[in-house]
């Protein structure tokens, strides 16, 4: 394995294994620190996805220090450490404080970078931007966790560490890889240093100077170059190119949404309209015990076998805003988190194999429920979604999709990439 990579969070993770794959790693995910019999020798890269973006800063050193002793102890010759491309961290942390823990561990310098231009993040003289608009005038300036109101990343890393931290700017990143090189191999001054780009072809230009680097941190735009640097450099023997579709367990299908952001709304409108058999939940009912998981698993049973079904969750604003305002935000969450991973959990026995989650959270609970410890990734279905397979039982092949994330037909079209 040559690549040990720590996530702050489980979708963020999922971002990262799909970027390394599609660019040739064989690459696993794992839920938290791996299961103790996971076989890496045909991996080149694992993620380990953590918690740890807005936990104290103490507890996302302590856990991102166990990652990275599981990632060495597993023969991992280089870290990474994913982060948010909005740079998404509060004065206290935690991207300063893990990074510094990190760099203790491996000795020499590092670098930062969140870009990620295919989705509108971009670096230019330390400044990131979020489609255009400085990151403390973009959303995220009004984020309920990690309000971001300074877009100058030296100076919002700076206040979270003791390291200094340096800049290496468009110019030089934009002259190649040697003068980039260069320019960090003669920064005695500093032990972090953003490092800017607008574009892939920088990305590529960082990943083909900097692969030697014993750490990186970013998102997961700059991991794009390193795995042809690792080929360029010898450190792996070939880049593997991933397959179109996925080899998947024979079984039932299932499409599990608790998300309520736009994109998944419009994907159940599609699968309603093209006739999936569905169930619609409620965060009401669930608290009143009418809606449950015997009555679900009743109805689960009753469908027909040779079709997904959909149980959704999915609902406009102003009935997130009503259940909200009845049962607390959070509650409203947990009960609609708690159902669907009770039933996530009793699919398996009654032959499921191929699941489809809909939400970040949702597929957390999900995954938890199901005892699924660790994934390798397979073909993207759309931007920033891969098929994914457990590597242990039980054998389920996973699509778990950020709710933002996925076209309109995704609930139809993603089944046609396995096999
Ligand atoms: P996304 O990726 O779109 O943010 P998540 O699954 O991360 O989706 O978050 C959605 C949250 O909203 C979950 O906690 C989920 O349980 C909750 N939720 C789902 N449906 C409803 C609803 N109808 N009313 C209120 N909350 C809901």
């Amino acid at each position: 394995m040559i690549l040990g990579c720590i996530a702050d969070d489980l979708t963020g993770a999922t971002d990262l294994a799909l970027m390394l794959t599609r660019e040739g790693l064989r690459t696993v995910q794992s839920t938290g620190l791996p299961p103790d019999d996971l076989d890496v020798s045909n991996v080149d890269a694992l993620v380990i996805a953590l918690k740890s973006r807005t936990i104290p800063a103490a507890d996302a050193v302590k856990q991102s220090l166990d990652a990275a002793d599981v990632l060495k102890r597993l023969g991992a010759q280089r870290l990474f450490f994913k982060y948010c491309s909005t740079f998404d961290s509060t004065d206290q942390g935690n991207i300063g404080p893990v990074a510094e823990a990190l760099l203790g561990m491996t000795g020499g310098v590092t670098i930062a970078c969140p870009v990620f231009p295919q989705a509108g993040r971009t670096l230019f003289m330390g400044n990131l931007f979020v489609n255009g608009i400085p990151l403390s005038e973009s959303p995220m300036k009004d984020h309920p966790l990690t309000p971001m109101r300074d877009s100058n990343l030296v100076r919002v890393l700076q206040r979270q560490t003791k390291l200094s931290v340096g800049l290496i700017g468009y110019a030089t990143v934009d002259a190649g890889a040697d003068a980039l090189r260069k320019a960090l191999e003669s920064d005695r001054a500093h032990r972090i240093v953003i490092v800017d780009a607008v574009k892939d072809d920088h990305l590529r230009t960082i990943g083909a100077a900097l692969a030697h680097l014993p750490l990186i941190t970013g998102g997961s735009g700059v991991a794009m170059g390193l795995p042809q640097a690792y080929l360029a450099a010898g450190l792996i023997g070939q880049l593997t190119r991933a397959a179109p579709r996925m080899a998947a367990p024979e079984g039932r299908r299932a499409i599990l949404a608790g998300s309520c952001s736009a994109a998944t709304r419009g994907q159940v409108k599609a699968a309603i309209a093209a006739g999936i058999p569905n169930f619609r939940l409620d965060p009401l009912e669930i608290a009143d015990g009418v809606q449950n998981p015997s009555q679900l698993l009743q109805w689960v049973d009753r469908q027909p076998a040779d079709k997904p079904f959909l149980i959704y969750s999915s609902d406009e604003p102003e009935a997130v805003r009503i259940a909200q305002e009845r049962l607390g935000r959070d509650r409203a969450g947990i009960v609609v988190e708690h159902l669907l991973g009770a039933v996530a959990a009793a699919l398996p026995a009654r032959g499921f194999t191929r699941l489809i989650v809909a939400g970040g959270e949702t597929s957390g609970a999900v995954v938890q429920a199901l005892g699924v410890k660790a994934l390798t990734i397979g073909p993207e279905i759309d931007p920033g979604v891969p098929w994914t397979r457990s590597t242990s039982k039980p054998d389920v092949a996973l699509a778990l999709k950020s709710g933002n994330f996925g076209a309109e037909d995704f609930f139809l079209k993603a089944w046609d990439r396995l096999s």
